[in-house]
Order: C-alpha cells, then structure tokens, then sequence
C-alpha cells in the first residue's frame, strides 16, 4: 500500500487543480492520499468525498513558527466541517493576508513597486504566499528564477520571510487535536536546525499535543530516513510519509514517490 500523506494543489501553490492531483495519484499507484495545502482545506470543496479507486485522507499543513524558525505542522485525519478547522484556516488566512501586505511593504523598499496588487492578482482564494511574490519578481524580471527570488528575497533571513503573524504552535496543535486529526511536525529535516536544537523542538512539539513527524518527505537519502526514524522511536512519535508534490518537475518528487517508512516506527495511519 502507498500512503502519500503530503500534497499541493492550485488552491495554495501547487499547479494541479485538486481533480488533476487526485487523477495523477490514482495514475502513480497511491492507494491512500492526503491533499495539505497550506492553511486552506478549500481543495475538499472540489473533491468527492470518495473515490472508487483511491482513499482520501483530510489534511492541512499549518504554518507556525517555533522560536524563530518558521515550521509547518500538517493535521492528518482532520474532521473538515469542525469548528476549530473552520476557525484555524480562517484566522490563517488572515494572517497571510497581514502577512503579504508587509511582505509587499518590504519589497517596495527594495524598489519592487506595487508587489501587493500584482502578488493578490496572481493568487487566488485564501492562499497568498511567498510564491506568488516570487512569481511576480521572475515576471518583472528582477530575478531569473522562483529559486534566485527566495534566494535574493524571501528565504529564510531576507526581506520578505516575514512569519511573525502565524498562530503559535500550541494554537495549531489545538486546532488538529480538536478536530480529531493529528498533528505531525512536516519535514523536520528543512530547517536546518542542528540535532539538538531539533531535540528540542520535537521535546516542547509533544509536550504540547504533537503526535507525529514525517520520517519520510519526497525523495531523501537513506541515512536521513534512519535518522529520522530513530529519532520517532526515541520520543515515541508517530511517523508519517509525502511526497511534498506541488507540481510535475525534477525539483519535487512525484506523487507516492519516495522511498517506504522503515518497520522500526509506527505509521501515522495506524491511529485514523
Ligand atoms: P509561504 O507559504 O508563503 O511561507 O511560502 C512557502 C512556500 O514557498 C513553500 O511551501 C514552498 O512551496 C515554496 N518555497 C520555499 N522555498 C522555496 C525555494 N527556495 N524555491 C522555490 N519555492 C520555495
Ligand atoms: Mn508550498
Ligand atoms: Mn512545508
Ligand atoms: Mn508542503
């Protein structure tokens, strides 16, 4: 069985539509699927609840940060109509909305005119991101490529990774938990935090009601995956599986392509 728990669609910055994502993981042999858009379950409303040939599994990833990293929390197995999906994705979409006008006042000082206008123009629903700017500075030329954009201007550390407007992690966690899902810390290997500092996170991650982590994110080395794992049965997480797909490209792994949980852990979907 492929579970591929982690996935994009044009309702944040993937480039399928939800339809196209669900047809392209049926094509690939996924047998069980979660779309995560970031801070939106909008997909769903584009979906069936079932699908003869795949099972889907309700899912979001929630930005938060934690100390001064910006980190993505994914709720799997969430219950959509809940309260507290409702209010968590609306409060988010807020706070990109806050987020990308500073973001769009930032670039402006760098002599980027209008970014707000042109970034809202090229997003659509509740999801406005770093994408988009990124887009909007390959399209006025500024930048080369979408990469040379985060690099020049909205990583981590330049002008426009502005994370201060997230709920904190314990508000993200809370939302999951109250609506039944679980919360599972995303690519834990993205943010360059040392082991340590790692360690740490994951210690106040449980203490507040995480549950998980994905010990397997889009194609990876072998090394990473045992580490990783060893790391879920030290703290007695659960470990989860995604490709991280937003679009058909070398850059991203494919859907259902990555590599299997190891059997030292304890799959995510042992407790849905
Ligand atoms: P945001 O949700 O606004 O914080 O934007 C973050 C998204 O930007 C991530 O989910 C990635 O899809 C994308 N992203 C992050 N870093 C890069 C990069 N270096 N190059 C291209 N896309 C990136
Ligand atoms: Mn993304
Ligand atoms: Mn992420
Ligand atoms: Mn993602």
């Amino acid at each position: 069985m492929i579970f591929d728990l982690h996935s994009h669609t044009t309702l944040s910055d993937g480039e399928l539509t939800p339809l196209e994502l669900v047809s392209r993981a049926i094509d690939n042999g996924v047998d069980v699927l979660s779309v995560t858009d970031h801070d939106t379950v909008d997909a769903y409303h584009e979906l069936a609840d079932s699908y003869d040939s795949i099972k889907l599994v309700a899912g979001v990833e929630f930005s938060t940060q934690w100390e001064n990293t910006g980190i993505h929390v994914l709720g799997l197995n969430i219950e959509l109509e809940s309260e507290a999906v409702n209010t968590g994705t609306r409060l988010q979409s807020e706070a990109r909305l806050e987020r990308a006008k500073l973001i769009g006042e930032k670039l402006e000082k760098k002599g980027v005119e209008d970014a707000f206008a042109e970034a809202r123009q090229l997003s659509i629903g509740g999801y406005i991101g770093r994408p988009h700017f990124a887009q909007h500075l390959v399209n006025i030329g500024k930048v080369p490529s979408l990469q040379a954009a985060f690099k020049k201007y909205l990583g981590a550390g330049k002008v426009g990774d502005v994370k201060q407007h997230w709920a904190d992690l314990s508000q993200i966690i809370q939302w999951i938990r109250d609506a039944n899902g679980i919360a599972v810390l995303a690519h834990p290997l993205k943010y360059k935090l040392t082991n340590s500092k790692l360690k740490r996170l994951l210690d106040s991650f449980i203490q507040i009601g995480g549950q998980g982590i994905e010990v397997v994110s889009g194609r990876q080395l072998p090394q990473q995956t045992q580490y990783l794992s060893q790391l879920c049965e030290q703290k007695n997480l659960l470990a989860s599986c995604g490709s991280d797909f937003h679009r058909p490209s070398k850059h991203w792994a494919d859907l259902g392509g990555f590599p299997p949980l190891p059997d030292n852990v304890i799959p995510v979907w042992d407790r849905f």
